[in-house]
């Protein structure tokens, strides 16, 4: 599965409809401090399901949602759409028959996040089982924020080991396992 396209509305700073194309290869994202480029990598971060607030540098779930500035009001709902290609048909079984994936987590204030795959209303559980092979999702070892680094260095080896066990792509088993568990 390859990332290929980024659809944000409402999120952060992006109170306006804003679409990224992802090539293949490197994407740099540049500019002046303060224009949203981590807010850029957090709202990929949260589409893949990530459910803390703090990791948004927030306190709250909804501060993710546009706050208004001095001339544009606050929103109530915020949105973002990720696209996959999955021609390689590589994605877990169960959402293997499309060759595009778009998914999409939507939030509005104080009524939480709901989570779509090519339109059809999912569980958070669902997000994350797509995302968990592939050394991607919102606990990614892929996405380095500041200060990761220096955690990993310092990590108890069993933390040390559910990082090595992310980037090796094999949280996705134990994740499928335990569902297959519940059935
Ligand atoms: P730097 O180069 O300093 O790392 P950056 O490009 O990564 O900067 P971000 O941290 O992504 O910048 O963006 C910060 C901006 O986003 C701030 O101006 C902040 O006010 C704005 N922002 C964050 N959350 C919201 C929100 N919920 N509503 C409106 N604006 C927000
Ligand atoms: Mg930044």
């Amino acid at each position: 599965m390859q990332f290929t396209r980024l659809r944000i509305s409402g999120f952060k700073s992006f109170v306006d409809a804003t679409e990224l194309q992802i090539e293949p290869g490197m994407t740099g994202i540049v500019g002046p401090n303060g224009c949203g480029k981590s807010n850029l990598v957090e709202a990929l971060r949260w589409v893949m399901g990530e459910t803390s607030a703090k990791k948004m540098r927030g306190a709250d779930m909804d501060d993710v949602i546009f706050g208004g500035t001095a001339t544009r009001p606050a929103r109530n709902i915020c949105e973002v759409t990720l696209s996959l290609d999955n021609a390689g048909r590589t994605a877990p079984a169960q959402f293997n028959d499309w060759p595009e994936l778009e998914v999409t987590r939507k939030l509005e204030r104080a009524s939480g996040s709901d989570y779509r795959i090519n339109g059809k209303g999912v569980r958070a559980r669902d997000v994350h089982i797509l995302f968990a092979d592939n050394a991607s999702g919102a606990n990614s070892p892929a996405l380095v924020s500041q200060g990761r680094v220096g955690a990993l260095i310092n990590a108890r080896p069993t933390d040390r080991r559910q990082l090595l066990e992310d980037a090796a792509g094999i949280s996705g088993l134990h994740a499928r396992k335990h569902e297959a568990e519940l059935r």
